[in-house]
């Protein structure tokens, strides 16, 4: 969708104010605290209904040459990356049952990546896999996620449904001791973490919500034992039921539409629209996406890095709601490009938000044939406050007789649930099944959250050094103090809304910290001095986003209305220059990162 020319000043003034009256109807004084993790009775909701038995195993004490916490994207390119530089023994740890991490988990009707495949699904040329349509479904992105682990060999070593408990470095033998909840305790010199931010489903605390009788899940832990059908659709169990849906996420707007096609009723259970843009999905032949000559899909990733991060580039090869409205990108990641300041941009830069988001609304009004629910389906915020959505099949499924849209902004959320239904305002809404698109708790997974605890030289804990100093890093892959340890993810490192390839990049940097110190028979340990340094860069020309988000709907982008943190936590100045600087470093400076073994 394009931009149109800006609004007059009058109609920006209103806009603001309607942005600040909607906002305030939806701000609550407990911010992330009104949800509740999906622990103790509300275990089920995480459990993993996608295998059946887990089976038994005799713990393991081996050793290892690198052991990878995650299974997900991040987790495998370091493995592949790994096993490219020539280690052996690559150990991947993950919750799930096999490879995928988010795309093992989320597998609800209607799953797709709403960025390209080509850009999207990493190592394409190297595993010589074309994707078949311009945005894969879910399945697909899974099914190459296994392929990558394949052809890189990394399934024999791989362990599934366990969770690693603890990270000790042992000093006697200068390597990781890696325990887990499947009674494991092996060493492995060298560890990757690559936990993802999102892993965890998290459900909204409404009053009465362990009350309710019906069936009930989470859209991570898709129920098809109960539904039947698959991602594609066909759910008979759904035929004469009524099925309210709660959230309307990038997750929701996928799966309203598939469950208008199968149940009886939907009630879709709304507290704040998404933007929702122009799809056109399509089916791709080699050819359209370049594929017919080597190098291509490293090409295509880096024109689209490019573009949505605001460098300027000689064409778009991915041509996209992405890159149309990269312009408005610009606060959406914290590492955004930091030279757009002044009165003059933020003038431009409202004027054209302003415009986008008009004709987004617009595009509610055009397809929405009922007044009163297109109005309720307009997002009243500035483009990118909450994450962009794409769909041509979520609007019309509110032209279906069998889906209401219940709008919740006025009651902050759904009041109440009884062992029938939702409650709403004076109404009830009775209900057979009720599905919860409620998201994911932010930045509780790994060594970041506590849950697993990283002890270094000394015994001393990561998250102890870290209350009190701060983070500390170099690049965010190392830390003094906690020597190989290798930290994937977006702390103090670089973002994009396309983050395989950000964690392609950082698996490629990995591999080859792990080949110097190899090469040197060296430790990977950054001096207290480099992390200084590294910090005193994230400090210099980090980004001020405070007014943005603190005008902002609110959400997960802004912890929930009540700010951004520190936006010192990632490189100022984007993943392009991030990614220059990491290569240059890796030519230039790495003996910097490498120290002397105690252990020869
Ligand atoms: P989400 O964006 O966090 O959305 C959660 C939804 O639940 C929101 O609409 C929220 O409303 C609603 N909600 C929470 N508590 C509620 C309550 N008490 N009453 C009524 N509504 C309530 O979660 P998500 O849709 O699962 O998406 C999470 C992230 O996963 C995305 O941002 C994206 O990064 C990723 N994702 C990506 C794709 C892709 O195609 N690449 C697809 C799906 C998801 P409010 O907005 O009012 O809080």
């Amino acid at each position: 969708m394009t931009t149109t020319q800006p609004n007059r000043p009058d109609e920006l003034t209103a806009l603001r104010q309607r942005y600040s009256l909607e906002r305030e109807r939806r701000v609550r004084p407990d911010g992330a605290l009104q949800y509740q993790q999906p622990v103790a009775e509300f275990g089920y909701y995480a459990a993993d209904p996608y295998v059946d038995d887990v089976t038994e195993r005799q713990p393991l004490h081996d050793v290892v040459d690198v052991a990878v916490v995650g299974g997900g994207f991040g987790g495998i390119l370091a493995g592949a990356r790994m096993r490219r530089q020539g280690m052996e023994r690559v150990r991947i740890i993950d919750k799930g049952g096999d490879f995928g991490g988010t795309w093992y988990w989320n597998r609800y009707p209607g799953i797709h990546c709403d960025i390209e495949s080509h850009v999207y699904l990493p190592l394409l040329d190297e595993t010589g896999y074309v994707p078949e349509w311009k945005y894969s479904p879910g399945e697909e992105i899974r099914r190459h996620a296994m392929r990558i682990a394949q052809k890189y060999d990394l399934y024999p070593d791989a362990l599934f449904s366990t969770a690693v408990t603890s990270l000790t470095w042992d000093e006697a033998s200068e390597t990781w001791i890696v325990a887990t909840d499947r009674g494991d305790a092996f060493h492995a010199t060298y560890v990757v973490t690559a936990t993802g931010t999102m892993s965890e489903p998290k459900l909204p605390g409404i009053p009465g919500i362990e009350t309710f009788q019906g069936h009930t899940f989470h859209t991570s832990r898709w129920d098809y034992a109960y539904t039947g059908g698959t991602p594609d659709g066909g759910m008979t169990g759904l035929t004469g039921k009524r099925v309210g849906i709660v959230g309307t996420g990038a997750t929701g707007v996928q799966v309203v539409p598939m469950l208008a096609e199968d149940a009886q009723h939907v009630y879709v259970f709304q507290r704040t629209p998404s933007s929702v843009d122009v799809r056109a999905n399509r089916r791709t032949g080699a050819q359209d996406a370049g594929a017919d000559r080597d190098g291509w899909a490293r090409e295509r990733r880096e024109n689209f890095l490019r573009i949505v991060s605001g460098e300027p580039a000689d064409q778009d090869l991915v041509a996209d709601g992405w890159t149309a409205s990269a312009g408005l990108l610009e606060k959406l990641l914290p590492s955004f490009r930091r030279e757009n300041t002044g009165p003059d941009f933020e003038a431009a830069y409202e004027a054209a938000d302003a415009a986008m988001m008009n004709e987004l609304r617009a595009r509610v009004e055009q397809t929405v044939t009922d007044p009163d629910t297109a109005e309720k389906l307009k997002p009243w915020y500035r483009y990118a406050c909450k994450r962009p959505t794409f769909s041509d099949s979520y609007y019309p499924a509110f032209n279906r007789d069998n889906v209401s849209l219940v709008d919740t902004a006025d009651t902050h959320g759904i009041e109440r649930i009884t062992e029938h239904g939702v409650v709403v305002g004076d109404e009830t809404y009775e209900l057979d099944c009720l599905i919860f698109a409620t998201g994911f708790s932010v930045g509780v997974s790994g060594i970041h959250s506590g849950k697993l605890p990283v002890h270094g030289r000394g015994g001393t804990q990561l998250l102890h050094t870290w209350a009190q100093q701060g983070p500390r890093t170099l690049h965010g892959f190392t830390s003094n103090g906690f020597p190989n340890l290798i930290q994937m993810g977006s702390l103090h490192n670089a973002s994009s809304v396309n983050f395989t390839h950000i964690l392609d990049e950082q698996a490629v940097h990995a591999a080859a910290l792990v080949a110097a110190a190899e090469a040197e028979g060296a430790l990977l340990e950054p001096s207290p001095g480099a992390e200084d340094a590294w910090q005193a860069v994230l400090a210099d020309g980090a980004p001020d986003h405070e007014w943005f988000h603190a005008e902002c709907t609110p959400g997960y982008y802004n912890r929930e209305g009540l700010g951004r943190p520190n936006s010192a936590s990632a490189y100022p100045h984007g993943a392009v220059a991030f990614h220059e600087l990491l290569r240059q470093w890796r030519k230039e400076s790495i003996a910097e990162v490498l120290q002397t073994k105690a252990v020869l």
